[in-house]
């Protein structure tokens, strides 16, 4: 719970008790989509509504410390702010797997942005398709 505080406060924002428990859930799931992160704080502050947990989502979001993961035809998941790594959406389930970015991915970026004349900050890098899970699904015939 310290470093949460830690993590609040060095961005600038006030370590409330709503914040630190979306930013408890968050970390412990990974991804998570802000239905998921209601039910969870709302089991400890049955008192909160969406609208509030939602206000203190986007905050984080502004400030860095939640980062949005949209998924194609569904709502946006969240995770905390980490290294640069990529995703593997899955489109029917949602469900959002890290990657680590690899040396050749980052090289091509590298190469890109100079020749663009960028200055790159972060990267996030959507990987859209259908997971192994949902491929066996897909496999059975439907009764
Ligand atoms: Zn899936
Ligand atoms: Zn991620």
């Amino acid at each position: 719970m310290t470093s949460y505080v830690t993590l609040l406060k060095e961005s600038g924002l006030k370590a409330t008790f709503q914040r630190l428990h979306i930013v408890e859930v968050v970390d412990r799931y990974g991804h998570i989509g802000i239905e998921g992160i209601y039910d969870k704080v709302t089991k400890i502050h049955p008192s909160l509504s969406v609208a509030t947990i939602y206000k203190n989502i986007i905050i984080m979001v502004e400030k860095g410390v939640l980062v949005e993961v949209p998924i194609a035809g569904k709502k946006s998941k969240y995770e905390l702010s980490k290294l640069d790594h990529m995703h593997l959406i899955c489109t029917q389930c949602g469900e959002v797997e890290d990657l680590p970015c690899i040396e050749s991915i980052d090289k091509i970026f590298d190469s890109l942005m100079q020749k663009e004349h960028f200055k790159l900050f972060r990267q996030q890098i959507n990987l859209y398709g259908v997971c192994s899970h949902c491929q066996q699904l897909s496999c059975q015939p439907v009764d």
